[in-house]
């Protein structure tokens, strides 16, 4: 188990349910709007080869890039209550050294150091082409 204190868990799992919660209500509305609005679409009759477009319309949406998110983000948090009750909550995924506490406030879903992080990104960013040659 890390150092993170009781108190500490504590707070950092408050928020990760708040979001949790926010996340949830979000995807759950934007899903719900878009029922209705399929519905009514039915109802006016359109044909199948129009939803086909409507539904790539639906993927090509900010909305749509902001459930993704939304999912992203709720499986983060499932991710890291999984480690939580695993007890590796708060150690890197990568080097297995402790995540610092004033990250893990700002992140609480973080699963590397910052070290870590950095270096994840880096070669992120040189596999698709973005990094420094
Ligand atoms: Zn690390």
């Amino acid at each position: 188990m890390s150092r993170l204190t009781e108190d500490q868990m504590r707070q950092l799992s408050g928020l990760m349910d708040a979001r949790w919660d926010r996340e949830m209500k979000e995807i759950r509305g934007i899903a719900e709007r878009y029922r209705d609005e399929r519905r009514q679409e039915v109802l006016a009759g359109r044909a199948a080869d129009r939803l086909d477009e409507a539904l790539a319309e639906i993927a090509l949406s900010e909305t749509y890039a902001i459930v993704r998110q939304d999912i992203e983000d709720v499986r983060d948090i499932a991710a890291a209550r999984r480690r939580i009750a695993a007890g590796t909550y708060g150690n890197c995924t990568d080097c297995d050294g402790e995540i610092a506490y004033a990250r893990l406030q700002a992140y609480p879903t973080a699963k590397r150091c910052i070290r870590c992080q950095e270096e994840h990104e880096r070669r992120k960013a040189m596999r698709e082409g973005r990094g420094a040659p």
